[in-house]
């Protein structure tokens, strides 16, 4: 019925113009139906960088096209009840984007050994198609069948912590930088930066390799930061992971203590710092900006708290700041029918605490809980505005599976067991209860948190375990599939 219509359409747009106009027409009209109907959702998976994006991906393609039953995922309606007819990836339309590439990531984590995939190191996309039988609304009148259209959109988490540079002039970033540089637990490495920058001369006549070597010198800093301190605010975050970028000078500036930027001499270093930083705002994450991030419908934010409770306070805290500074540069509020031909909006997010499998399942809701308390402030504004929130702790793939241990006195113990990935041993472990708050420093406790990593574990059968997925996918598409 929608082709039939469609190419009345374009037959009469064909015959009054070119070939190549009317195949954009078609396209935009084909696009415009889609979104009209709600055939076509945006999903952005978000989370700065391993939070588990490229395993989410993997494993909601895996799940719903190989493993989409009433057993694997109960609480996804459309599969609860028999109405999903099959889900497969299907061509982008963004052709100049690599495809997010999903055979390769199941074929680490399916191996005889299982590892989890390569992190991303660029932008790409995945399309994925899931045909249906309507239940009601408008598509049930035109249509026995319908398909939802599902764009995926993957990049490198360091690249997202950039966008809250977009509102920020080269003066006040340099102020933000500044005061991380002097606060736990980034002043422990400092001292070297910090005193190279004070004997810079700003207003000094340019000089490069003096910049370039500061340059160097920072990204080094910054590489420390992500790899020893698991820290999030990394700016900016091309040095670490630059694409093509490589060496090109727009990215070769760093903070410096600037007293007022009306006092930039030309010609000078800190007028050479400025100029980079603001070519970087221009032509590196504005676009970024621009052709990714304003088009999306719905939201996953993935969170892992677990890695940044066994780093400690400081860095709980900086992903609960990271999370609130990244919320503004999304497009949020409840779409109209119309507006959402034109501008969408994200009607829909949810915050998932992610790798809940490192718990005994008795502690996923404290995982939750906590979450919620990290993003209440911001989940509040966002519900005054009529987007649907909801937080859940969850697991794309489980590294671990649940047992019970009795203690010497036959008590039952609720733990965990898997390989884990620093010693290459099989354990069982014993994982603490997270707190159900963001705790301060002196609160925290003295023998800290510890949740070790583990390798994927597969099911006897070798597929891929999940927590929560179906509950995932209802929040986020189930009113679609209606
Ligand atoms: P990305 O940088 O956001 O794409 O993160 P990845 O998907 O590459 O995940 C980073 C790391 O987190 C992986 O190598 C795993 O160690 C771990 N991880 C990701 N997803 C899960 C999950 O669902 N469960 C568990 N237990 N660990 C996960």
């Amino acid at each position: 019925m929608l082709d039939k219509l469609l190419n009345t359409v374009s037959s009469s747009i064909n015959s009054q113009l070119n070939s190549n106009s009317a195949k954009k027409l078609k396209h935009q009209a084909h696009q415009m139906l889609h979104r009209s109907l709600d055939q076509h959702i945006t999903l952005a998976v978000t989370g700065f960088s391993r939070s588990g994006k490229t395993a989410f991906i993997t494993a909601l393609v895996e799940q719903l096209t190989m493993r989409a039953d009433k057993e694997n995922l109960p609480f996804f309606d459309v599969i609860q009840s028999d109405r999903l007819i099959a889900a497969k990836t299907v061509p982008q339309d963004a052709l100049a984007l690599p495809t997010f590439p999903y055979k390769q990531a199941l074929t680490s984590i399916k191996d005889a050994q299982p590892n989890w995939p390569d992190s991303t190191q660029r932008i790409n996309t995945l399309r994925l198609a899931l045909k249906y039988q309507p239940n009601s609304g408008i598509r049930r009148q035109i249509t026995d069948t319908s398909t939802l259209i599902i764009d995926l959109i993957d990049y490198p988490g360091e690249w997202l912590m950039d966008l809250p540079m977009l509102s920020l002039s080269f003066e006040q970033w340099c102020k933000q930088q500044f005061e991380l540089l002097n606060q736990n637990p980034r002043a422990q490495y400092t001292n070297e930066l910090l005193a190279k920058l004070d004997a810079l001369n700003l207003d000094a006549p340019v000089n490069e390799s003096e910049l370039s070597q500061i340059a160097d010198m920072y990204k080094v800093l910054l590489q420390r930061f992500k790899k020893e301190s698991k820290l999030t605010i990394l700016q900016p975050g091309r040095m670490l992971i630059p694409g093509d970028l490589e060496g090109a000078p727009l990215l070769m500036f760093f903070p410096v203590n600037i007293n007022n930027e009306d006092e930039i001499v030309e010609g000078s270093n800190l007028a050479h710092l400025n100029k980079r930083y603001q070519a970087y705002i221009k032509e590196v994450v504005t676009p970024f900006y621009q052709n990714y991030f304003c088009r999306f419908d719905r939201q996953i934010i993935l969170v892992d708290l677990l890695t940044a409770l066994t780093q400690g306070s400081n860095v709980l805290a900086e992903q609960g700041r990271a999370i609130e500074q990244l919320l503004a540069h999304f497009n949020y509020g409840q779409s109209s029918f119309i507006k959402r031909l034109f501008s969408p909006k994200i009607d829909k997010l949810l915050f998932a605490a992610n790798k809940s499998d490192h718990l005994s399942t008795e502690h996923h809701k404290d995982l939750a809980i906590l979450l919620n308390s990290i993003v209440q402030q911001a989940q509040n504004a966002l519900k005054f505005d009529g987007v649907q929130v909801e937080t859940m702790a969850m697991s794309s793939i489980c590294a671990t599976k649940a047992v019970a241990v009795k203690d010497k006195n036959n008590k039952q113990i609720k733990c965990i067991y898997g390989k884990e990935i620093q010693s290459g041993q099989w354990m069982t472990y014993l994982p603490a209860q997270p707190p159900m708050r963001a705790l301060s420093q002196h609160e925290w406790p003295k023998e800290g948190f510890s949740f070790p990593e583990f390798y994927p574990q597969l099911t006897a059968d070798n597929n891929l375990r999940h927590v929560r997925l179906d509950h995932v996918c209802e929040f986020l598409l189930g009113d679609k599939l209606k």
